[in-house]
């Protein structure tokens, strides 16, 4: 245990994305049967059919195909801001059934994220934040026991001694609209550290997988200006740079 990094894997995904997706599209505009369509979409590549859909904004059909993460070394923090996102599905390590008692786990310290600029400070800075995790952990071990030792009844209580930088895991799934979205709010050089470097991983790995419905994926200002207005980061070509080459 101790502390963390950030661990990203794109576990599942629909087979053939793009195909699925082109599927649902020509349907659309099509007198043709289901199979016709399947044979003839099987049958050539469909990439120039996809980036004139994305061009034209027809987004629904992307909805067809989901991507499911696997994501660890994470904190609770960051579990606040990506459950915000409704249009996907979660499943997350629970503090009732998983105890974060020192001694079942041999004595370790919970598992925790330090920040980056924390770590920048110096080996000074982190041992003093590792020290405070060391002290909650002595907390939480202590309410375990006044709590009677009694698994997730204790658990469910001691948990509230824990901090944000508590590491967490969770399996993410969201369909390729919702990505899109959640890439355009979280991938920008507005949003927080942590989600940043989390999405950003995920478009990397959604984009190998499916490389026209996320070519042009990211944050806002990739298409046009910053959206943020006054509150932009003034790096749009180090950002666009960044995420062509991703
Ligand atoms: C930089 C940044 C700072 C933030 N700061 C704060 C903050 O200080 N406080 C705070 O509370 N939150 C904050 N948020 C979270 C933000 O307000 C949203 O809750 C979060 O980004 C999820 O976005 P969403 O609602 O667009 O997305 P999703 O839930 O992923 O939904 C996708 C889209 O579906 C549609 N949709 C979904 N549900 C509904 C609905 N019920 N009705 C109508 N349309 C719907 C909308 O078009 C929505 O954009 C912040 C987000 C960012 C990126």
């Amino acid at each position: 245990m101790g502390a963390k990094k950030l661990r990203v894997a794109l576990l599942r995904y629909t087979p053939e994305p793009q195909e699925a997706v082109a599927m649902g599209a020509k349907l659309c505009y099509s007198a043709a049967g289901i199979e016709d369509l399947k044979q003839g979409i099987e049958a050539k590549s469909q990439d120039a059919f996809l980036e004139r859909l994305m061009e034209f904004g027809h987004l629904s059909p992307i909805e067809h195909a989901s991507f499911t993460f696997g994501i660890e070394g994470v904190s609770r923090s960051l579990l606040a801001q990506i459950t915000r996102h409704r249009i996907a599905s979660f499943s997350v390590k629970s503090q009732r059934y998983v105890s974060e008692a020192s001694m079942p786990k041999g004595g370790a310290v919970f598992g925790y994220v330090i920040p980056p600029r924390i770590e920048a400070l110096g080996p000074g800075a982190v041992k003093e934040f590792e020290d405070q995790m060391s002290q909650i952990q002595k907390w939480y071990d202590g309410w375990v026991g006044k709590l009677g030792n009694n698994g997730e009844s204790s658990n469910e209580d001691a948990r509230f001694v824990l901090p944000n930088a508590a590491e967490t895991k969770m399996l993410v799934t969201m369909n390729a609209r919702e990505l899109l979205h959640f890439f355009n709010l979280r991938c920008c050089n507005r949003a927080q550290w942590e989600i940043r470097a989390l999405a950003t991983e995920m478009l990397r790995l959604a984009r190998k997988e499916a490389p026209v419905m996320f070519r042009d994926a990211g944050p806002g200002c990739l298409k046009g200006s910053c959206p943020e207005g006054k509150m932009s980061c003034g790096k749009i070509n180090e950002v666009r740079i960044k995420f062509k080459d991703l």
